[in-house]
């Protein structure tokens, strides 16, 4: 037997205002265990499928006018990020977001929030994310807004893990950073899924270092995917490298 999908997308539409639909017919999933990537050009729809799959789209003025996304075998429909993120479910979102005000610590600490986590509970979870990413220790009690770039997609990493989930969806989590620290970022993740089997759904336009990490990848076109498959075969078929890993 199958386990079933820890995450389903089913025919999903993604609209902004009454003329743009940005995504058509999108179905994928991602199994327990799994790491799946998004591939696709700016404007592709990866952030809007992202952001449906959160109940985000609201806040950019967008909605999702037909499917059917469950996680964990449940309707997503209806419920509030918030709950979400209480469920497992928990995004990164594109642009690290930090509070600039708040110190690494501070920023680590408000992940915990939702879940009501206990001083003891934070604190362990604390060093695990200290562990995870050593650069973060040395700075947490620096203001994240005097930080660099690297150091707040790690915080922003960091706080969606102090939530404890059990999908981790990401944003383009390699954008406008230098390589060896988008090299960093995913020994993270890919150590996260294979020593506590972490599932993972991200968006990149760094496909090279994408493909490296997941299991399996699809693409993203004008809102349709067009192609899915094995992360490897992916990476190795003349299409994608001429489309998205800038090789021939
Ligand atoms: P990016 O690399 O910018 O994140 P993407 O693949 O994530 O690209 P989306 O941001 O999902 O793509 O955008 C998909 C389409 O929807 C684009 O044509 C975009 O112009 C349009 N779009 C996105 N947000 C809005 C909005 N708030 N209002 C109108 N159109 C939007």
């Amino acid at each position: 037997t199958v386990a079933p999908a820890l995450l389903t997308l089913e025919d999903v539409d993604v609209v902004y205002g009454a003329a743009i639909t940005a995504v058509r017919g999108v179905r994928l999933h991602v199994g327990q265990g799994e790491i799946v990537t998004l591939l696709g050009a700016n404007g592709a729809g990866k952030t809007s499928t992202l952001r449906a799959v959160s109940n985000l789209l609201h806040a950019k003025l967008g909605r999702m006018s037909r499917g059917r996304i469950t996680f964990d075998g449940r309707s997503t429909a209806g419920l509030p990020t918030s709950r979400l993120v209480s469920s497992g479910l928990v995004q990164v979102l594109e642009g690290r977001h930090c509070f600039r005000a708040l110190t690494i610590e501070e920023n680590l600490i408000t992940g915990a929030i939702g879940r009501r986590a206990s001083k003891a509970e934070t604190a362990t979870d604390l060093e695990l994310v200290y562990a995870l990413f050593p650069r973060l220790r040395t700075k947490r009690a620096v203001l994240a807004g005097l930080t660099s770039g690297g150091e707040q997609q790690m915080a922003a990493i960091g706080r969606a893990l102090m939530a404890r989930p059990r999908l981790l969806i990401l944003d383009e989590p390699s954008m406008g950073l230098a390589p060896i620290v988008v090299a960093e970022i995913f020994l993270a993740l890919t150590a996260l899924n294979r020593d506590q089997g972490l599932s993972i759904l991200l968006a990149e336009q760094n496909a090279t270092v994408a493909l490296k990490a997941a299991h399996r990848g699809v693409v993203l076109e004008n809102g349709r995917v067009t192609l899915t498959g094995i992360a490897s075969e992916l990476s190795a078929r003349d299409d994608i490298r001429a489309a998205y890993l800038g090789l021939n």
